[in-house]
C-alpha cells in the first residue's frame, strides 16, 4: 500500500472514505454490491469470491461515508474545520482520489449554481468552502484580500484554466510559452505565467470556476486529452490583516487547495504493464509521487520526495509541516469495480 498511517504519530493527514450509491443504470441492470460501509465503526468491508468461498476484508478509515451520505455531511465533517485554519494563516489541502466514475468531481464540485440565494443539496466541497470563507470573513470584520488560481496538470504540464481560450489565441508566441515552476527558496513554489485573479465575493469565484471548467472541457477536446488523466487544482489564497493589542499590524496568509485528482485506474493499470507505464509515465508520476510524499510525511521517514513530480512541487508548502491534508477516497459499491476498489482501499487505508 502506498500510504500507511500510524495512529500514535501526530500527523495532519486524514483519510475519509466515500462510497457512492449504485446508479439508476446499475440498479436497472441488477449489478451486485461488493461493499458494505459501517459508518459507526469507520469501516469498509469488501466481499470477494475466491475459490467459491466468500472472503471478507475490512479496512479502517478516519471516517466512512456510505452511499446515503449527503454532500453537506462530508463538508461539515471533513472540510469545514479547515476554514478556521486557513484564516489563521495555515495551508490546507483536500484531495479527491479514486477510480473514474466514483464521484471525485461530484464530491468536489457537485452542483455549483445558486438556487434562490442558496445552494442545492448537491453542492460539493468547493462552493460550500467558498461561501463559508466569505461568511467567516464577514463576521470577523478584519481587512482581507483574496485571490484564486485554477490550473490543470496533464502529462506534467500546467494549463492555466483562468486564461480564456479567446485570450490565449490572440497572445503572441512569447506570451504563450508554457507555464514554468520554480522554487521560491522558502519551501514554496513560484508558478511563472499563472494568472492570479483577485476576488471580492463568492459570486466572483463562481464565475471564475465556471470559466475554468468550460476551458477545461474545450482544451480537453481540442487536444484530445483524456480528462480522467488530468488533475485540477483550485486554490484560494487569503491575506487577513489583524491589529494586535500593541497596535501592530499583522498579516496572516493562508491557502486552501482543492484538488480533483486524475482517475486512480491510471496508476494501477500501468503498474501492471511496464510498456503502458512508460507511455502513461509522466501523468502517473504525480499520482504515484503524491502517495510517496504522504507516506514519507506520515512515517517521518526523513527524505520527502516532493521534487519528483509537478503536483507535489506545486503543493509543497501545503503538504507537511503545519499544514493539514484531507484525502477523500471515493469508491463504487459495484462488484464490477472490485479490482479498482481494492487498489483504492489499499492506497488510502489507515492501518489498524
Ligand atoms: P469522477 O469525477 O470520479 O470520475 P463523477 O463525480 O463524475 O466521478 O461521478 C460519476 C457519476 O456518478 C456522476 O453522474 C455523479 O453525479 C454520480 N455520483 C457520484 N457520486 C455520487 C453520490 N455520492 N451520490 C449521487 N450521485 C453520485
Ligand atoms: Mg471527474
Amino acid at each position: 500500500p502506498a500510504i500507511q498511517f500510524d495512529k500514535d504519530k501526530e500527523v495532519n493527514v486524514q483519510v475519509v472514505l466515500r462510497c457512492r450509491p449504485l446508479s439508476d443504470e446499475e440498479q436497472r441492470l441488477n449489478v451486485q454490491k461488493a461493499i458494505s460501509c459501517i459508518e459507526q465503526k469507520k469501516e469498509v468491508i469488501v466481499f470477494q469470491n475466491s475459490a467459491n468461498k466468500q472472503v471478507e476484508k475490512t479496512f479502517l478509515f478516519d471516517k466512512v461515508f456510505g452511499p446515503k451520505a449527503q454532500q453537506r455531511s462530508i463538508y461539515d465533517y471533513a472540510i469545514s474545520p479547515f476554514v478556521k485554519d486557513v484564516l489563521e494563516g495555515y495551508n490546507c489541502t483536500v484531495f479527491a482520489y479514486g477510480q473514474t466514475g466514483t464521484g471525485k468531481t461530484y464530491t468536489m464540485e457537485g452542483e455549483m449554481k445558486f438556487k434562490g440565494g442558496d445552494f442545492s443539496g448537491d453542492a460539493g466541497v468547493i462552493p460550500r468552502a467558498v461561501r463559508h470563507i466569505f461568511d467567516a470573513l464577514e463576521s470577523q470584520k478584519s481587512d482581507y484580500s483574496m485571490k484564486v488560481t485554477f490550473l490543470e496538470l496533464y502529462n506534467e504540464e500546467i494549463t492555466d484554466l483562468l486564461v480564456s481560450e479567446e485570450h490565449s489565441r490572440t497572445m503572441d508566441e512569447k506570451q504563450r510559452r508554457p507555464i514554468s515552476l520554480m522554487e521560491d527558496g522558502k519551501g514554496g513554489a513560484i508558478i511563472r505565467g499563472l494568472q492570479e485573479e483577485v476576488v471580492y465575493s463568492a459570486n466572483d469565484i463562481f464565475n471564475l470556476l465556471e470559466r475554468g471548467s468550460a476551458k477545461r472541457r474545450i482544451t480537453d477536446t481540442m487536444l484530445n486529452k483524456q480528462s480522467s488523466r488530468s488533475h485540477s487544482i483550485f486554490s484560494i489564497t487569503i491575506h487577513v490583516k489583524e491589529v494586535t493589542l500593541g497596535n501592530e499590524e499583522l498579516i496572516k496568509c493562508g491557502r486552501l487547495n482543492l484538488v480533483d485528482l486524475a482517475g486512480s485506474e491510471n496508476i494501477s493499470k500501468s503498474g501492471v504493464r511496464e510498456v503502458r507505464a512508460r507511455e502513461a509515465g509522466e501523468m502517473n508520476k504525480s499520482l504515484l509521487t503524491l502517495g510517496r510524499v504522504i507516506t514519507a510525511l506520515v512515517e517521518h521517514s526523513g527524505h520527502v520526495p516532493y521534487r519528483d513530480s509537478k503536483l507535489t512541487r506545486l503543493l509543497r508548502d501545503s503538504l507537511g509541516g503545519k499544514s493539514k491534508t484531507c484525502i477523500i477516497a471515493t469508491i463504487s459499491p459495484s462488484v464490477l469495480c472490485l479490482e479498482e476498489t481494492m487498489s483504492t482501499l489499499d492506497y488510502a487505508y489507515r492501518a489498524k
